[in-house]
């Protein structure tokens, strides 16, 4: 069986996404998918970036945008799920929590797209760039280590494509299992679930988030998983399930879970 949920797709509010709320509920009745969550980018606390995500003032019209979408399909086979993805940025916690305690979301996807201030995975050259002047290697391991900081913070339910790090390809040259495995015991402890995102297939790297070797990892330490495409237009909604559905039997899975009210509603069978 197909996996039934997509709990990770954006709105045109982050700034780099087409597409209004019912057209994403729409393309997911065709995929034949039963539940589906928004979770846009949160507003950035550290800095405000129109080019990743809505700004404080917009985040009403977020909610406002998916509760008339969720009143609409109230009496329809899809169940329409309220949630957010925010960053960690290390030092603003308290303003994260702050935010996330503002609405009662249905999951809350934690992400790392920023070392510092860098936007790792921003395809515009002027961040790209950057990743010439870096020791790939050391690239990776700041980004386990944040990917640790942000399951020990609380802060979240989902932690979002846990190795976005490969998104252009760059490969780190040591055997850097032992990070995985430490974040994988980092996250069992913290109670997080791990999002099988099929979004890093559209991207250079051709590779589910996470690859089956890192997923084999979390399968060993006992983290859940649950499955989403990263929409950022409806046309993606319910995108590869197909591949994401072997990944996780291959890696062992046999069960994924439904979120509501930031608690696990139940388990379904994959
Ligand atoms: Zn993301
Ligand atoms: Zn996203």
């Amino acid at each position: 069986m197909l996996p039934k949920v997509d709990y990770h797709m954006h709105t045109p509010l982050c700034g780099h996404a087409v597409g209004e709320p019912e057209e994403y509920a729409k393309h997911a009745i065709a995929m034949g998918l039963s539940e589906i969550g928004f979770s846009d980018h949160a507003p950035l606390v550290s800095h405000e970036d129109t080019r990743y995500t809505m700004n404080k003032k917009q985040l009403p019209l977020y909610h406002q945008m998916v509760e008339r979408v969720q009143a609409k399909y109230k009496k329809s086979a899809l169940t329409i799920k309220l949630g957010i993805e925010a960053d960690f940025i290390p030092g603003f916690e308290a303003q994260t929590g702050e935010i996330l305690s503002g609405y009662p979301y249905d999951f809350v996807i934690g992400s790392v797209h920023f070392i510092d201030r860098w936007a790792f995975d921003d395809p515009d050259p002027s961040q790209k760039v950057k990743w010439k002047d870096k020791d790939i290697d050391t690239v990776y391991r700041d980004y386990y280590r944040l990917l640790r900081l942000s399951a020990e913070s609380g802060l979240y339910d989902i932690m979002g494509h846990v190795d976005l790090v490969k998104k252009f390809g760059h490969r780190p040259a040591a055997d850097l299992s032992g990070e995985v495995e430490e974040t994988a015991r980092v996250f069992k402890k913290s109670g997080v679930t791990v999002e099988i995102n099929t979004s890093g297939l559209r991207k250079p790297v051709k590779e589910i988030y996470p690859s089956l070797d890192v997923l084999k990892i979390y399968r060993k330490s006992g983290v859940p998983v649950t499955f989403s495409s990263d929409s950022h237009d409806p046309g993606d909604v319910g995108r590869d399930y197909d591949k994401a559905a072997a990944l996780a039997k291959e890696a062992g899975y046999s069960e994924y879970q439904v979120f509501k009210k930031r608690k696990i509603e139940r388990v379904e069978r994959l």
